[in-house]
């Protein structure tokens, strides 16, 4: 009945989750503005889909890595605040000042591309500045902080910018009581109490990502930026379930069994032959692989939903396709294969393939190949009509 299931393969995105899991996430940050993180192609889910559902849910910001992914939500209609931190040297610094996209800068060659950006567009940059607290990765150093403000100031003295943001980010906020999120706060408050007692007054500040919404309450100042959260996906095991953190996935991957057949027993299966059947047995083919996301690393242990029953990666994953042993079963060519979703009609969750493939699940559905059709459901918002969102 679904015309999308007779497709090879599709990621199903059900916006209505999407949304519910931003109320929730709002509702865990009350009091600051939630910013969704659409970076990677909303992870994988759509990036201008998933960014007008969480807007519709009340995220007042979106947030991108790259400015490209920033400059293509504005393209498509998005307005409103957009910011993007993943800037190099020659970047399209001003195509994002003259879109009113807010720029980072955690170094002083960024300061200097966005006053220059800003004065061939004719108008200030918004420009937020970007402190290392202590993960060690972008961002500017205490030690060079006096110099990276005073320079802010006296651009946004001229004219040329506006100092929107002071913000940062954490190494270990998926894991509660790491003396490291203490310190990162401690630094980070400090490098605020500078930059305002040096004139900076920022629209937002902000720290924290998704494990850091759900568990550091004192991190969330004006804004929290979340991505896997908004998702559905529990940033860490250890953090709780989808289910227990209130969250719902929003990717179901499946695919179309392409075929069912006869093997003897002691048959090699896939390149090899890491598999061999115990038994006289069914094998099914479920025409998805490494191109499309399914994990090499998970040959011999991804899990897969056919015929109402968990079957497990026989042998390799190959680039196209894989194998699973069905112990006899013979569902229809073209039956349903579901590898993950949320996990309530028994299918496996994307962190179960984590699990299968020594990763975190934000890999999982970020890598989701560009070979398999994206199917958004439930686009438009309903519930407030007194629906309860499918
Ligand atoms: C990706 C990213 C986020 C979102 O992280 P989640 O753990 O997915 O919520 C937030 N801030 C920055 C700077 C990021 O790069």
């Amino acid at each position: 009945m679904n015309e999308t299931a007779s497709l090879r393969a599709r990621a199903e995105i059900d916006l209505a989750a999407l949304r519910a899991n931003v109320r929730v996430l709002r509702e865990r940050a009350a009091g600051a503005q939630l910013m969704a993180v659409v970076k990677s192609d909303g992870y994988g889910h759509g990036a201008v889909p998933c960014a007008r559902a969480a807007r519709a849910a009340g995220a007042t910001w979106l947030g991108t890595a790259t400015p490209h992914e920033a400059l293509a939500l504005r393209a498509a209609g998005l307005d409103g605040r957009i910011m993007c931190w993943l800037w190099t040297p020659g970047g399209p610094w001003r195509e994002a000042v003259e879109a009113g996209i807010d720029v980072s800068a955690g170094a002083m060659w960024a300061l200097r591309e966005a006053v220059a950006a800003a004065r061939s567009a004719g108008r200030p940059a918004r420009v937020q500045l970007k402190a290392d607290t202590g993960l060690g990765r972008g961002g500017c150093q205490p030690a060079d902080w006096p110099e990276l403000v005073g320079a802010a100031r006296d651009a946004e003295r001229a004219g040329h910018l506006r100092i929107t943001g002071l913000w940062s980010h954490f190494a270990c906020a998926d894991e509660p009581g790491h003396p490291s999120i203490a310190a990162q706060l401690d630094v980070y408050r400090d490098m605020v109490a500078y930059a305002e007692k040096e004139g900076v007054e920022p629209e937002v500040r902000h720290m924290a990502n998704s494990p850091a919404t759900l568990t550091i309450p004192e991190a969330h100042f004006d804004l929290v930026r979340t991505g896997i959260a908004m998702y559905g996906i529990s940033p860490a095991p250890e953090l709780g379930t989808s289910a227990e953190l209130g969250l719902r996935p929003v990717m179901t991957l499946s695919a179309s069994v392409a075929l069912v057949k006869d093997a003897p027993a002691g048959h090699g299966v896939s390149y090899g032959h890491h598999y061999t059947t115990p038994a006289d047995t069914t094998l099914g083919l479920i025409p998805v692989g490494y191109a499309d996301g399914v994990p090499r690393h998970a040959s011999g242990s991804g899990p897969v939903l056919v015929g109402g029953k968990v079957r497990t990666v026989a042998g390799r994953v190959a680039m196209d396709q894989f194998v699973v042993d069905l112990g006899g079963d013979r569902p229809e060519a073209g039956a349903e294969a579901v590898l993950f979703g949320p996990g309530d009609m028994g299918e496996p969750t994307a962190q179960d393939w984590a699990e299968a493939a020594g990763t975190i699940a934000y890999e999982i559905v970020t890598r989701i190949g560009a070979r398999v059709p994206r199917v958004h459901v439930n686009e438009t918002p309903d519930e407030t009509a007194g629906g309860v969102p499918r």
